[in-house]
């Protein structure tokens, strides 16, 4: 029988509080269950709107991180997906009903039962989530994914949540040879949306606030880079796309990108803030376009993400951070600092310090 662990871990005590380094315990194994030694914990734009309560209340002590990559440690009795060294990683959900037709379908994040995320959430035995800010977790095999051997794991910590978040709507909408992609927002999933549609085949424009990300934007196989500041950009692109993913973090004037899409076109959200979208009905239905959202991605989508990028040598680009500079790098993500995540090295993780 089992037993709890405990491992060193990152908290938010309260909303905007200073990040503090702790212990936690971690559950007795189940018999489906593997316990993961975490290595790298990406920082997504969705843990600093959670800590800093933009999407309303959040559940305090908050333990973040839902781009996790590390190594079995550990295996339940029962588990057959997963063995003691391999390389895995855990996204945004943690369990899920596993038998309602969404779950039965691969789109777990759709669970009826309501999937369970990876950290401040409520969990079906009543105990709140606490996620991958960590050197230990211990999850159902199921939501474990395998990282292939060629790919580093501080680079692949972001794809668990910035990879298949733009990987997923990309393939559902086509990106591929002849098809026209633009990227809105070149920040931790803005990047790997132009390196994947890259790969994909399509032909990638970047459109962000600056220049400055010009150069990398072309080293990620992006075609054009223009500036959102300039509004020549606007009339110079306006019909341009067959597809728009937009992974900005703030509120954008939503008209003005739908103009850019071709006939049938489709602008795809994946960005959250919290305002509303303004826009005509003629925006949308003048040459009947789509205005579609998208949310992260199924298990087996996220292993056929990992497979792909482990196919195609492509990793996320991170700067590696101890756990002292949390917070700090919230504040620079925030600002738009940051060559394009921010991935913490767990093992600085210091109880006490
Ligand atoms: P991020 O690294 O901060 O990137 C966001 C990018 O948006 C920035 O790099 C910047 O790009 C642009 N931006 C930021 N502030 C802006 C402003 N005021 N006006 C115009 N552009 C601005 O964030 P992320 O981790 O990629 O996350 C992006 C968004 O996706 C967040 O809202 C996050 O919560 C959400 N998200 C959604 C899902 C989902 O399932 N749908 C999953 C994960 C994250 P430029 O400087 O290049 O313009
Ligand atoms: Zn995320």
């Amino acid at each position: 029988m089992s037993t709890p662990t405990t491992t060193p871990a990152l908290s938010a005590p309260a909303a905007n509080a200073p990040f503090e380094q702790t212990t936690i315990e971690r559950r007795p194994l189940r018999d489906n269950d593997i316990r993961i030694d975490i290595r790298f914990a990406g920082i997504c734009h969705s843990d600093i709107h959670q800590v800093r309560e933009e999407w309303g209340k959040s559940t305090f002590p908050m333990v973040p991180g839902h781009e996790i990559a590390g190594v079995v440690a550990e295996v339940g009795p029962a588990v057959t997906r997963h063995q003691v060294g391999d390389q895995v990683g855990v996204g945004c959900m943690v369990d899920s009903c596993g038998e309602c037709e969404m779950c039965k379908n691969g789109e777990e994040q759709f669970c009826e039962k309501g999937a369970v995320f990876t950290y401040g959430d409520e969990g079906y035995d009543g105990e709140i989530t606490l996620g991958g800010y960590a050197q230990s977790i211990v999850v159902s095999e199921r939501f474990a994914c395998r990282i292939p051997d060629g790919l580093p794991l501080d680079q692949a910590a972001p794809l668990l949540c910035a990879g298949i978040t733009t990987y997923a709507p990309l393939k559902r909408w086509g990106a591929g040879p002849g098809k026209k992609v633009a990227v809105v927002g070149m920040g931790g999933l803005g990047h790997m949306g132009v390196k994947l549609a890259a790969a994909m085949g399509a032909e990638v424009t970047v459109l962000s606030r600056t220049l400055d990300k010009a150069d990398d934007a072309a080293t990620y196989g992006a075609a054009h880079q223009l500036s959102t500041k300039d509004p020549e950009t606007f009339e110079r692109l306006a019909g341009s796309f067959d597809l728009i993913l937009n992974t900005v973090s703030a509120d954008l004037p939503m008209g003005d990108y739908l103009g850019l899409l071709k006939p049938y076109g489709a602008l795809v959200n994946v960005g959250l803030p919290t305002g509303d979208y303004a826009f005509a009905p003629g925006a949308v239905v003048g040459r009947s376009k789509v205005l579609a959202g998208s949310m992260i991605g199924g298990i087996p989508d996220t292993q056929e993400m990992l497979d792909f990028c482990a196919e195609h040598g492509i990793g996320a680009t991170v700067e590696t951070i101890d756990a002292s500079q949390v917070d700090e790098a919230y504040d620079k993500v925030v600002a738009g600092d940051v060559r394009y995540r921010y991935v913490i090295d767990v093992a600085t993780i210091q109880p006490g310090a």
